[in-house]
């Protein structure tokens, strides 16, 4: 398809381009407006049974999600990954966990660590931790501006229908 000088979308599954006005991804198929309908909680549920590919990254806020507790999650909580746990993103919550575990090793044993460790080991601890860190402040802009991405998945229930309009 050709899409020079026409305003294109870029589709939020396969990354593929279709025009504005077009109403399915030519690439993968995904009708964008089924979209408006998927939920995070769906989402989660295609994460335990394994179904990756049914999993949608979007940056508008979920039907079943509230953009002021994210935005409220990640500047308060967001060290602990709370804005990761609310929005079923395991892995980057585990991360946060573990950087914050290792934050408060270096705060609390601070004087100890410099005593016992040696060099190289409080650097990685240092890298690590500062990566968190930086990381933590880029969430907490991509949040404020709408550009935190979050999973979603059309409920099971949804796509029956759809195959059955298909027959
Ligand atoms: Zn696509």
């Amino acid at each position: 398809m050709d899409f020079k000088g026409r305003q294109t979308q870029k589709c939020p599954r396969c990354g593929g381009k279709a025009l504005i006005n077009q109403t399915k991804c030519p690439d993968c198929g995904l009708v964008f407006s089924k979209l408006e309908y998927a939920t995070n909680k769906a989402a989660g549920e295609r994460y335990k049974a394994g179904e990756r590919s049914a999993i949608v990254f979007v940056k508008k806020t979920p039907i079943d999600l509230k953009k002021w507790k994210l935005i409220l999650f990640g500047v308060l909580l967001g060290l602990f990954g709370a804005h990761y746990f609310y929005t079923r993103r395991w892995w980057w919550a585990i991360f946060y966990l573990l950087g914050f575990a290792l934050l408060s090793v270096c705060v609390i044993f601070n004087g100890y660590l410099v005593g016992v460790a040696d060099g190289a080991l409080i650097d990685v601890l240092a890298f690590f931790v500062g990566i968190y860190g930086v990381c933590w402040i880029f969430d907490v802009v991509r949040i404020c501006l709408g550009r935190f991405k979050i999973p979603v998945s059309i409920p099971k229930h949804m796509q029956v229908v759809e195959n059955e309009e298909q027959k």
